[in-house]
């Protein structure tokens, strides 16, 4: 079925594929109806009256198909007065997370509380500062329970008519059905390795071997595939991560790894923040600069005050969500080493997530059972999980380095899913 998909859908094509949709890759159906909707909502004056444009979105789709990616350059192209041209201060803005109009919402626990999202509708109802459009994103929908969804409800039913909210999850079965009825479905697909090599390839100027070792490393997941076959420091990254396996051989030593985890991930998560709170504050405060036309001084003053205090909490959130994507890579590169070693054992003929470590990955398969390696994954699910409760990331990682070297020891939970 995907093939139907991707037919005639060579990246880089098209207009279709520029500007904000540059990096919605494989996802052809999904783009044009996002983008018949932004001609709907551009041709609308604050009335939801266009069959192509509607208040409420899911975005559906598995991690790495591009789910937020999607939703920023949807909420980009319908602020922007070019659909999207990825080039401007309101397109710049969006995409970095900045844009007042714009809220990116991740849950800061197991689930989004009550009053999280009756601020969020609140938020919804004021007039937006730049754009036409007030959008709030939700990441990971499913976690809306039933108190926080009945929070939401009324809004979805009866919108502010300058509103747009879009939902994330892995799939419309994983969010509550009184919200998903209440929205407009689109469905992305984990694009296809050779795709996913193929603008890799093309797009970044990598040649093939490359790319197609980053598209295998990163599992598919265009963004990562992107950074690690342009980044010497992210690939030198994986490699750390992937060593890790093999120094787990005592108490100490699985103590020293989790430590050094969270401090590089913090540390590159300082990085990659430091210069986009730069770059937000200029852009901000040259979007309060140039745009006052027909607006009084005084209002347009009070404005950036609160235009300020609002980025910089759109920059702590920021700070937490780029950690929490550190996390998942670390995580992630494990699960693909334990993967390629369960592959190994089940003697599956499948092509290897990290062939440039085959050597290893063949070693701990001949020198453990097919038991422990799945109590190992299980380990790294059970991490991830805690992650996303706000757990100590530092115990977590102890944990779970714990449980890699000596699985079942450490990880009650995970013991039970261990198939017999
Ligand atoms: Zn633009």
């Amino acid at each position: 079925m995907p093939d139907a998909l991707w037919a005639g859908s060579a990246p880089d094509a098209t207009a279709a594929n520029a500007g904000v949709w540059a990096e919605i890759i494989g996802q052809q159906a999904v783009v044009a109806q996002l983008q018949r909707a932004v001609a709907a909502a551009h041709r609308l004056s604050g009335a939801h009256q266009e069959q192509d444009m509607t208040h409420a979105w899911l975005l559906a789709g598995p991690p790495g198909s591009g789910r937020s990616t999607s939703a920023l350059a949807f909420a980009a192209a319908l602020q922007c007065a070019d659909s999207g041209c990825g080039q401007c201060r309101s397109c710049r803005l969006v995409l970095s997370g900045a844009h007042p109009d714009v809220e990116l919402v991740i849950p800061t626990s197991v689930a989004y509380r009550a009053d999280e999202i009756r601020g969020l509708v609140e938020q919804a109802q004021m007039m937006p500062a730049l754009g036409s459009w007030l959008i709030i994103i939700i990441e990971d929908a499913d976690r809306l329970n039933d108190a926080s969804a009945n929070a939401l409800l009324k809004a979805l039913e009866e919108p502010t008519p300058h509103t747009v909210w879009m939902l994330c999850a892995p799939s419309a079965a994983d969010v509550l059905p009184t919200i998903a009825s209440r929205t407009r479905q689109l469905t992305l697909r984990t694009p296809p390795m050779e795709l996913v090599v193929d603008v890799v390839c093309r797009r970044y100027n990598v040649p093939a071997e490359a790319a197609e070792l980053a598209a295998r490393a990163s599992q598919g997941h265009i963004g990562r595939a992107r950074v690690l076959a342009t980044d010497p420091q992210a690939r030198a990254r994986r490699q750390d991560v992937l060593a890790i396996p093999g120094e787990l051989v005592s108490l100490p030593a699985c103590f020293a790894a989790a430590r050094r985890l969270v401090d590089t991930a913090q540390a590159d998560a300082d990085a990659v923040c430091a210069p986009l709170d730069a770059a937000d504050e200029e852009a901000l405060a040259a979007a309060f600069g140039d745009g006052a036309e027909g607006k009084g001084i005084g209002t347009l003053a009070s404005r950036s005050r609160s235009e300020s205090a609002r980025l910089r909490k759109a920059q702590e959130s920021r700070a937490r969500r780029v950690l929490r994507d550190q996390f998942d890579r670390v995580l992630a590169d494990l699960t693909g080493f334990y993967r390629d070693v369960l592959m190994l054992q089940a003697g599956s003929g499948s092509a290897a997530f990290n062939p440039d470590v085959a050597a290893r990955t063949a070693a701990l398969a001949s020198a453990s059972t097919m038991q422990e390696t799945v109590a190992r994954l299980s380990v790294l699910r059970e991490a991830g999980v805690r992650l996303r409760t706000n757990a100590a990331p530092l115990l977590v990682f102890e944990s779970a380095l714990v449980g890699l070297w000596r699985p079942g020891t450490t990880a009650p939970a995970a013991r039970g899913t261990v198939p017999a």
